[in-house]
């Protein structure tokens, strides 16, 4: 039967729901209060990183930490303004990396990757999108034996989750893969099925045109509230109302400020990312290259560098500090001894995080006509085609293709 849906959100995750649900017959309006791809998923680094599959929160990271936090521009920093309100989701992400519950969300996080993969090549399909993707890989970069051998646990995880990959183990296997990198890097992994985007918001906006193509219409609306009504649920905007027999909530790092107004607290912070989008002839990058040990990475975007990454919790009020930019800049140049840094465009990101890295990909627990698909943390372009599936079988009450259990919103 056909409903009439409502997403709200029109970023990588509320545009690729919306088509699918367009596909299962559903008639369907996307409303967004800045339009198509205005936030996170504009200027991201592109990566369908499905190799990734372990959890951030891993036993030992609250070790780290506090090695990180010590410069004010490292991988990771956190707002003094900001610590004590952050102070109950690092909780939670500490619990996450217990042993016991670390193992559950790995395979939690890998059975939406393998579904996302399988997903991402059936959509790409449906939107004549192949143009639009590089399948040039990933290669990660270490600068010590010692730092190679830590991190052979987390490629044994992926052998054991069937991910393809190759260990190089001297300078000159990581430079017939790609030249022009420091010295200083002396083993690296190289996964093949890694693929990047050209362009994160070109990406999106082609989604969108294909949606709007097949009869989609996408508004400008700000959402501020939702009700459960006894034949679906009223949308309160600003200067009126709406009613939808299904609403499928996907905006990004606001998502649990409309949750709220359902009765549901849901524990989403927002780790600002930032980075620095160099014009074509910058370097000749091969591949998406992760510099694992500094926090950042350097993709291939519209024939040039991206570089970026960085995770700064500060809420999202806070003006961005492009200091962190430059920071990451500066060092790519270290690593990168050729990269030319002149013509770069800056950004800054917010990234929808929950403390177990998990999305939300499940019914409100106060509207069961309100779905909720957000939280995807640093891995939203990547897990964006496996959830719109399963939004699409919550939306037509068919069994997912993976548990839901552990994406469950009421899991808090
Ligand atoms: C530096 C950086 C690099 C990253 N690299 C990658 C990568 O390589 N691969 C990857 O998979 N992920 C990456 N990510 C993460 C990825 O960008 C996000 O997970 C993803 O974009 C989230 O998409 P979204 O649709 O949930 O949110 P968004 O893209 O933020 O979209 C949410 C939308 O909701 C709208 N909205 C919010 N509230 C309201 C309201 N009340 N009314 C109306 N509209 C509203 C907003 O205007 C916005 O358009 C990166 C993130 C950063 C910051």
């Amino acid at each position: 039967m056909t409903k009439q849906v409502v997403v709200i959100g029109a970023g990588i995750i509320g545009i690729t729901t919306a088509l699918e649900l367009q596909r299962r017959g559903h008639s369907v309006l996307v409303l967004d209060r800045e339009g198509v791809a205005a936030q996170a998923s504009a200027g991201n680094a592109g990566a369908f990183a499905f190799p990734e599959v372990e959890p951030l929160a891993t036993p030992g990271i609250m070790k780290k930490a506090p090695k990180w936090l010590l410069d004010p521009l490292g991988p990771l920093s956190i707002k003094p303004a900001y610590a004590l309100k952050i102070a109950p989701w690092m909780y939670r992400f500490w619990r996450a990396s217990r042993p016991g519950r670390y193992t559950e969300l790995l395979h939690a996080q890998a059975s939406l990757m393998d579904l996302s993969s399988a997903a991402l090549t059936r959509l790409i399909t449906s939107v004549d999108g192949e143009a639009m993707m590089q399948r040039d890989g990933q290669m990660q970069l270490y600068e010590s034996e010692a730092e190679f051998r830590a991190s052979l646990p987390t490629w044994e995880l992926r052998r054991q989750h069937g991910i393809d990959f190759e260990l190089l183990e001297s300078r000159e296997a990581i430079a017939e893969r790609q030249p022009g990198l420091s010295p200083r890097f002396t083993h690296a992994g190289f996964t093949p099925n890694w693929i990047n985007t050209v362009d994160p918001k070109k990406w999106v906006e082609h989604l969108a045109q294909v949606f709007r193509d097949r009869g989609g219409r996408i508004e400008h609306q700000e959402i501020r509230a939702l009700t459960p009504t006894d034949i679906g649920v009223r949308i309160t905007l600003a200067e009126s109302e709406l009613e939808a027999d299904k609403v499928v909530l996907c905006a990004g790092a606001w998502s649990h400020h409309l949750a709220r107004t359902l009765g549901d607290h849901i524990p989403l912070e927002t780790e600002r990312g930032y980075n620095t989008t160099l014009p074509e002839g910058a370097f000749d990058l091969r591949m998406h290259l992760t510099f694992s040990g500094h926090g950042f990475v350097a993709s291939r975007i519209n024939g040039g560098v991206r570089i970026g990454g960085a995770v700064e919790l500060g809420g999202l009020d806070l003006p961005p500090n492009f200091k962190r930019a430059d920071t990451l800049l500066q060092k790519a140049t270290q690593f990168l001894p050729g990269l030319n840094t002149e013509g770069g465009t800056q950004w800054m990101g917010f990234r929808p995080s929950l403390p177990d890295s998990l999305p939300v990909i499940g019914a409100s627990s106060h509207a069961r006509d309100v779905i909720y698909a957000f939280g995807h943390g640093h891995l939203g372009l990547t897990q964006s085609a496996g959830t719109a599936e399963l939004v699409g079988a919550l939306i037509d009450e068919q069994s997912a293709q993976i548990s839901l259990t552990p994406f469950s919103a009421s899991r808090f």
